[in-house]
Parts: C-alpha cells; sequence; structure tokens
C-alpha cells in the first residue's frame, strides 16, 4: 500500500461509527474526533478509520479541505493492497463488456464511482476516447496510476481529463485538463447508439460531453414516438429528440439555453436523416411553457437539478410542480410525458408527489405507466443511497 510508515489514522466521535458499519462509504468531516499518526497527511492519503473504541472500521481516502473528510473503499480490518484501484477499474470495465442491457453502442459510463466501489471516479468511453473525472483528491493524486489502469482495462486510445470546477474547490484540487494519454480528438468525437448517431464534444460538452445515462429513456422514447408531435424540453444536444425522429414522431419541438448545444441538436438531426419538421428553440423553458399553447403528444422534460440541497428541497419541488403544471397544459389527451429529476433530494417518491401536484392543479388526472432511472452502467451502491440521483416517470394524459 502506498502510504509509507505513517499510516494516518481518523479517530470518530463516539456513535459515529454506525454508518460505516452499515458499509456507508463517507466520513464527515463533523464526525471526526482527532486525527493521529502521520503528522502531515497530504490530501488523498490514506486514512485508516477507527471508531471511538479505536476498532478499525476501514480504509479510504483523506480529502482534508472537503466536508466529506473520508471516502471509504475497503471496509473491515485488512488494508487495501496496493493494486486495489486498479483491480476495481479492470472489474468495472470488464462488468460492461457485452453486457445484455447496455445493448449496441459505443458510448458507455466505464466507471460509475461510488457505484463502483471507487468513490471520487467516473469514466466515460466514447468510442475510442474515455472521458475521466477526478472529484475527489484521493482519485486527483492518482491521476496517472489510474489513467495506467483505465488505458489498459478499456484499450481505448485516447484518454482525457476533464475537471468539475466545484468538485476541485470543495477538494482543494487544482482544476486540470487535457490528455492522459494519446492524442486529443481535434473535432467532436462520432459514437452510434442503436441506430443513432451523435457526434460527442467531449472537450467543452456538458457533464462529460453527453447524456449517457439516459440512454434507456431516448430507447423508450424511439418506441413511443410514432405519429407523435413531439415536446423535448431542456434538450441540450437533441438525444430525445433525435430518437423521436428515428421512432417515427411528426413534428419535433426543441427548446434549450444553449446555443452550442441547440447548434449540435441541429447536426444531430441533419446527421440522423430525419425527416420531419423540427422547431429548434433557444429560450428559457419555464418562459416558452408560459407563452406557447402548441399541443403536443409525447414531452420529454429532463431539467438540470432543481434542488441541489437539501434546504432547496421545497423551493425545487415548486419549481418542478410549476415545470410540470405548464407542461400539461400543452398535452394533448393521451399523451406520454417523461418527467425527470436528477437530484438525490428529489427522489421518486417526492417526484410522483410534484406531479401528482400539478396533476391536481391543472385537472388532468394522470397515469403511471413506468418508473423510470439510469441504466445499468450507472449503478448504484445499495450502500450508498446518494448515487441515485436520476428519477423519471413516464406518465400518460
Ligand atoms: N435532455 C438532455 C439533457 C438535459 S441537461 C439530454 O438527454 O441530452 C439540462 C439542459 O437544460 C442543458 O442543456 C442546459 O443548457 C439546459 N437548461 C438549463 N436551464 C435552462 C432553462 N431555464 N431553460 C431551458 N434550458 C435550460
Amino acid at each position: 500500500m502506498d502510504h509509507g510508515s505513517g499510516m494516518l489514522d481518523v479517530v470518530l466521535k463516539p456513535g459515529r461509527d454506525r454508518p460505516l458499519r452499515r458499509r456507508h462509504p463517507w466520513v464527515l468531516s463533523g464526525s471526526v474526533a482527532s486525527l493521529r499518526g502521520d503528522p502531515a497527511p497530504q490530501p488523498g492519503a490514506w486514512a485508516r478509520v477507527l471508531s471511538a473504541e479505536g476498532e478499525t472500521l476501514g480504509f479510504g481516502h483523506y480529502s482534508p479541505a472537503s466536508s466529506l473528510r473520508v471516502r471509504l473503499l475497503c471496509f473491515g480490518k485488512e488494508e487495501p493492497e496496493d493494486g486495489l484501484l486498479a483491480e476495481r477499474i479492470a472489474q468495472a470495465v470488464a462488468r460492461r463488456v457485452g453486457h445484455p442491457l447496455i445493448g449496441e453502442t459505443d458510448a458507455v459510463r466505464l466507471v460509475n464511482a461510488e457505484g463502483d466501489g471507487l468513490p471520487g471516479l467516473t469514466a466515460d468511453r466514447y468510442g475510442e476516447v474515455v472521458v475521466v473525472k477526478f472529484t475527489t483528491a484521493g482519485m486527483h493524486t492518482r491521476r496517472e496510476l489510474i489513467a495506467a489502469a483505465l488505458r489498459e482495462a478499456s484499450g481505448a486510445a485516447v484518454g482525457l481529463e476533464r475537471a468539475d470546477a466545484t468538485a476541485c474547490r470543495r477538494e482543494g484540487v487544482p482544476v486540470r485538463e487535457g490528455p492522459l494519454w494519446g492524442a486529443l480528438p481535434d473535432a467532436p468525437v462520432a459514437i452510434c447508439e442503436r441506430d443513432r448517431r451523435f457526434r460527442v464534444d467531449t472537450l467543452r460538452g456538458q457533464k462529460t460531453g453527453f447524456y449517457l445515462d439516459q440512454r434507456d429513456a431516448r430507447d423508450l422514447v424511439a418506441l413511443l414516438a410514432a405519429g407523435r408531435r413531439m415536446l423535448d424540453l431542456f434538450s441540450y444536444s437533441g438525444g430525445f429528440a433525435v430518437a423521436a425522429a428515428r421512432g417515427g414522431a411528426s413534428r419535433l419541438t426543441l427548446v434549450d439555453t444553449s446555443r452550442e448545444a441547440l447548434d449540435q441538436a441541429r447536426r444531430h438531426l441533419a446527421e440522423n436523416a430525419v425527416d420531419c419538421e423540427a422547431e429548434i428553440e433557444r429560450a428559457d423553458a419555464f418562459q416558452f411553457l408560459r407563452g406557447r399553447r402548441d399541443i403536443h403528444d409525447l414531452l420529454v422534460i429532463d431539467p438540470p437539478p432543481l434542488c441541489r440541497h437539501k434546504s432547496e428541497v421545497a423551493r425545487g419541488a415548486r419549481a418542478y410542480k410549476d415545470l410540470f403544471l405548464h407542461a400539461l397544459r400543452c398535452a394533448s389527451p393521451g399523451a406520454l410525458l417523461l418527467l425527470f429529476a436528477c437530484s438525490h433530494h428529489m427522489g421518486p417518491e417526492l417526484l410522483r408527489k410534484v406531479v401528482f401536484g400539478a396533476s391536481l392543479d391543472a385537472q388532468r388526472p394522470l397515469r403511471v405507466l413506468r418508473e423510470l432511472g439510469a441504466p445499468v452502467d450507472h449503478p448504484q451502491a445499495l450502500d450508498h443511497p446518494e448515487g441515485a440521483y436520476l428519477s423519471g416517470l413516464l406518465v400518460e394524459a
């Protein structure tokens, strides 16, 4: 293990060992009673976590600047082996290979942080390019080892680091972006998901360039779209609109505030040989819905997180309800709506309540046809409920 002789010991306050005994991988700063051992622990150093009574509970990466002071990678008394990260990365990549529920695509999330036992690490593969995000000091300081493991496991020609500026600030690590291995792509990377073709701007696009977490929902939209007038609200680069068009939608309306995203969406529609009338509107979705009364039969509403913190839940829930209420007013009788919330604080139960509230106010009874969520390459660890961030409902008006 790469900790030298002075392993850092993080001793918890009495009673704060409970979540860890349930294998929850986070130690909050407020749970720490004292530090022992290494007198000058580096950000990202290995830490042994002990209960107030001195029992070793597990080992993880230390983040001195973060309110999540340690992210555990293993539980129990046994020290982690040197090759732990490389082994977990290899296993995560192997689990995706040929997975029947991922199906035909060359764009896959290879590593999903806590969901793959690797808090602080995400890696998305787009063809020959793997886009990597290190969101903890522990992963950030091991970038080279991780890059080598990802390169080996994926066999991809290029590795590219993208930074999450908020996470870097929280962790006290520098914002770095650029090549990890291979030569940077000089154009967006072409991917093919089922029969849908996209060009992913891995250097500048949102997240790592594309919303891989909506693949299952795109499949669903393709199945449901035939003959329907489709509204893709918060469209980004038009993933849902392309799916609807391929599925035989009769008309498309895309709305987003980002000019770059809409330019990409326009190209995506053209490149997918979509023979379907498309209106692409740069607008605030909330205002768009208030101003327009066009009727749609298939509505996808996939906003950015409207509540990022616990304290914002009440306000966020009102914003979601307002959005869904206005969307219902331009939904035809029998319309299908896919409604999403991508915040852990807005889980499936609260989403149902919010949709119910909108349904009451609009005096439109709704039937829930299906619960929606992230696909299998975004697994969630049962011991880490915060990993379940995407909730959705397919409802029929
Ligand atoms: N549905 C997309 C992902 C949506 S992400 C997909 O599957 O690819 C959220 C999108 O909402 C982003 O593209 C962002 O530019 C856009 N956005 C943020 N605030 C907005 C607003 N007030 N009105 C319209 N679009 C907005």
